[in-house]
């Protein structure tokens, strides 16, 4: 279905599709997948499939219920998006939600709340949406999105039906990118150092710094593993007086370190989501969960203080030094 610019993912569309023949459609939703992997184009893509006039399962993209979802104008798909501080939905949002959920559509069968972003959300503000997610009324359609399934309570995931989104192959991701106009070589460069996710090789070939961003935490991620302190304090000098790249590096990490976590830990599900998958799993070979619970809180303790304009210079050698300490 090229005009939601949704590939692959057949396992989704193919659940979905199944669904509305058959009339059984669930009221709740949760997409997951690393960022960049469009997340909101297959909320979009779920909703139209709900609401197109075809009813078949599959959105046509040319009805009118379609085209207004594609223009997000369609009066029952209501966007929610976070408004706090960390990027979190405060409590009076989501209740507002609740709220509004019993009263009717306007035009179609649904009426389909997407609340994109859930990750960081406190534990108060998803309880607040919980009460929706365990009694909808018949018409409400829930569709939430995170990163990873382990940012929502568990009371919330086992009402939900999760539905992942994944890489796309190298085909389909030339053919997305294709459709913005950027040049084939740039476009088969960007893929070949992010692979199939559609959405980081855009920020890439937009010029945002996420390749050299990629390749800094790449290294200092191997010099950790390598415990390598003169490689660690290179590359973070690489960034000194560069405040933003030294942020997106530092997010980078903290995904690397996380994952890491996830693979020691006991857990049957593994989704790791940073950029350096390979460098997670090693770096989890090399150090315990605790010293990488550690060298995380050291991370975020310092975007922190970064972002509230510490000294950049003084941050990096200090970060550089309490991991040295941890390792
Ligand atoms: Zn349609």
């Amino acid at each position: 279905m090229d005009s939601f610019s949704f590939y692959e993912n057949d396992i989704l569309k193919n659940t979905i599709r199944s669904m509305v023949v058959k009339g059984r459609v669930v009221n709740s939703f949760l997409i997951y997948g690393e960022k960049g992997l469009g997340k909101k184009t297959a909320a979009d893509y779920i909703a139209a499939s709900l609401l197109c006039e075809e009813e078949n399962g599959v959105p046509c993209g040319k009805c009118k219920s379609c085209k207004m979802i594609l223009h997000k104008t369609h009066p029952d798909v209501i966007y929610a998006s976070p408004s706090g501080k960390i990027g979190n939905y405060k409590i009076d949002t989501l209740r507002e939600i609740v709220e509004n959920a019993s009263v009717m559509p306007n035009e179609g069968k649904f009426k389909i709340y997407i609340i994109a972003d859930m990750d960081n959300t406190l534990v108060p503000a998803q309880n607040a949406l919980l009460k929706l997610i365990e009694e909808p009324p018949d018409h409400c359609v829930i569709i939430l999105t995170a990163q990873s399934r382990s940012s929502l309570l568990p009371t919330i995931i086992s009402r939900v039906v999760s539905l992942s989104v994944n890489e796309v192959n190298k085909a389909s991701c030339e053919k997305a990118l294709l459709q913005y106009g950027y040049n084939t070589e740039d476009i088969r460069k960007s893929i070949e150092t992010l692979g199939g996710n559609i959405g980081k090789c855009k920020s890439y070939l937009d010029g945002e710094d996420i390749v050299d961003a990629v390749t800094i935490t790449k290294n200092i991620t191997d010099a950790i593993i390598s415990s390598d302190e003169y490689l660690m304090l290179k590359e973070f000098s690489e960034l000194t007086g560069a405040k933003t790249m030294t942020l997106q590096v530092l997010r980078l990490l903290c995904e690397v370190v996380r994952d890491a976590m996830s693979v020691s830990a006991d857990c049957d599900e593994k989704i790791l989501i940073s950029t350096y998958k390979n460098g997670a799993v090693k770096l989890a070979e090399h150090i315990s969960k605790t010293k990488a619970r550690k060298i995380y809180l050291v991370i975020t303790k310092y975007i922190e203080r970064i972002n509230s304009n510490g000294n950049l210079t003084l941050a990096l050698n200090a970060i550089c030094s309490e991991i040295k300490e941890i390792l």
